[in-house]
């Protein structure tokens, strides 16, 4: 079986340990192959080998980094077909989701920065016939980069790429659960000729290689997408020693649908942002809230548009979910639905295990899960559950709408469905939520800020505000007069 190996100074190399843990297919059960256990020495050795770098590739004419970084993105899209069954295989989401969205959008992450570097530029501020203020943005140095399960080197790519485009070197920290497209990556980078030690790949579990690398010395900025609980973790190390941080995590998404929306478009997105990759995407709308007037037949059509998902092989083409990251979580997500009912809510649609025969036999599936009847209030709608759990929930008014919208300590993402347009830019006013989607939902623009606010984030991803993140603003004030 595979060992796979850590990213270190250009090179595939061992854990010190020389210790492993199981890497399991969630879609059979079984462990197919194995991941370090590195600890911290391992990050030790990529710190030394990033400082080292750092000197080289921070001086590296735009250009030639940017041309460098296109050859990363040539290189995943030459490959997508192994990384897409290799992201499918480690995340048991349905290979058709890993070839048409993770593997093609970690090319474009490359390749978005790699282009969007040669257009980033600085401000200069004049004083009036006295002094001119020019600013120069610099690189950190060493930069962490901790990503999680949910959409592997899609999201891992999405940190590394802005951090290497402004000149940094960086340690990544890929989820233990979901190693090996960012293995794979590796070997990529090597054949890109990537400089040896500008990017270092150290797996292992977040309790050791991640608060390693958290409480480097070394490494002034961080970036982490994963739960609000590591995140706050996180925070207890790194705010203290005056790192810079950015955080992404959990949500608990509202879908606000108003009667005058364009129903079918409405009904078809909503199954989307419902239960795709499992409902396990942060942007995923867990609380469906709906206007009364047609709720009962949203009920109608959304319980019946679920039923005929198919839960299945996520190398079978025609299977719409696939399998479930974990047992664990697996189990966490049934005692959601337990909890549920303890609450008061009552099953529509779901609820179960889904038991396949054949390969999936040993495999982690749950069936699409709708629950009613359960106020804001109760945990089922204010906890994150990262799963194809969605509550529905009638409201009278658009000020209902709102407040239940946020009730949540969450503020990810939100949709909001309707015709009207003074209604539409009303509602995503007034809704506490990072990004909105007005009559869509997962339509991304790389330039726009991407992130939480209240408990779901720390700064913004994506275009320039990625760029400003990875770089040190450093303001010069000459005096002319
Ligand atoms: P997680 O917080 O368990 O792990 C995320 C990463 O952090 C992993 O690499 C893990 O090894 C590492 N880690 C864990 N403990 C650590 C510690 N003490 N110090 C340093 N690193 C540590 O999250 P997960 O279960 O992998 O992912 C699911 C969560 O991610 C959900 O809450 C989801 O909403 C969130 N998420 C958020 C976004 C976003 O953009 N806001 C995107 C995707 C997923």
């Amino acid at each position: 079986m595979e060992k796979i190996q850590n990213y270190i100074g250009g090179e595939l190399v061992k854990p010190v340990s020389a210790s492993y843990n199981d890497n399991f297919n969630p879609a059979t059960g079984e462990v197919y192959s194995y991941v370090p256990d590195s600890d911290q020495r391992d990050i030790e050795a990529a710190a030394a080998a990033a400082k080292k770098a750092f000197s080289t590739w921070s001086v590296m004419p735009i250009e030639e980094r940017a041309t460098i970084l296109m050859r990363v993105a040539d290189g995943i899209d030459a490959n997508l077909d192994q990384l897409a069954l290799a992201e499918t295989t480690d995340n048991g989401k349905p290979l058709k989701l890993s070839s048409s969205v993770d593997i093609p959008r970690a090319a474009n992450n490359f390749r978005f920065f790699a282009h969007a570097i040669t257009q980033f530029s600085s401000e200069a501020h004049s004083m009036a016939e006295m002094a001119i203020n020019y600013t120069i943005r610099k690189p950190h140095g060493v930069v962490g980069c901790i990503s999680p399960w949910n959409l592997p080197l899609y999201l891992f790519t999405w940190k590394i790429a802005p951090a290497l485009a402004a000149g940094n070197c960086v340690i990544g920290k890929p989820s233990e659960i979901t190693p090996m497209t960012a293995y794979l990556l590796s070997k990529i980078c090597m054949e890109a000729d990537l400089p040896a030690g500008v990017l270092n790949i150290v797996h292992g579990l977040g309790g050791k290689t991640g608060s390693a690398l958290v409480s480097h010395p070394d490494i002034p900025a961080l970036t982490f997408t994963g739960g609000t609980k590591t995140g706050k973790d996180i925070a207890g190390i790194a705010a203290p020693m005056f790192k810079k941080l950015s955080l992404e995590m959990g949500g608990k998404n509202p879908n606000i649908i108003f009667a005058d929306c364009n129903y079918d478009k409405m009904l078809e997105t909503t199954v989307r942002s419902s239960f795709s990759n499992q409902g396990q995407i942060c942007l995923c709308g867990s609380r469906i809230l709906v206007e009364r007037q047609i709720f009962d037949q949203f009920k109608r059509d959304f319980v019946e548009r679920t039923q005929s998902l198919q839960v299945g092989d996520p190398l079978e083409k025609n299977s719409d979910l696939g399998a479930i990251i974990s047992q664990q979580h697996q189990n966490k997500i049934l005692s959601y639905v337990e909890l549920a009912k303890q609450e008061g809510g009552s099953i529509l649609s779901g609820g179960k295990k889904v038991e396949l025969n054949g390969r999936c036999k040993n495999g982690w599936f749950i069936q699409p899960t709708i629950v009613a009847e359960l106020a804001q209030s109760c945990r089922t709608n204010q906890e994150e559950i990262f799963g194809p759990v969605v509550t529905i929930s009638p409201f009278d008014s658009e000020a209902e709408a709102v407040a239940m919208a946020n009730s949540t300590q969450y503020g990810l993402a939100a949709t909001i469905w309707t015709e009207n347009l003074s209604r539409a830019h009303r509602v995503a006013n007034l809704t506490q939520s990072g990004i909105i989607w007005i009559n869509c939902w997962m339509l991304r623009d790389l330039r726009t800020p991407f992130g939480g606010m209240k408990n779901s984030g720390l700064g913004r991803e994506g275009g320039l505000e990625a760029l400003r993140f990875f770089t040190e603003p450093k303001n010069i004030c000459v005096k002319y007069e």
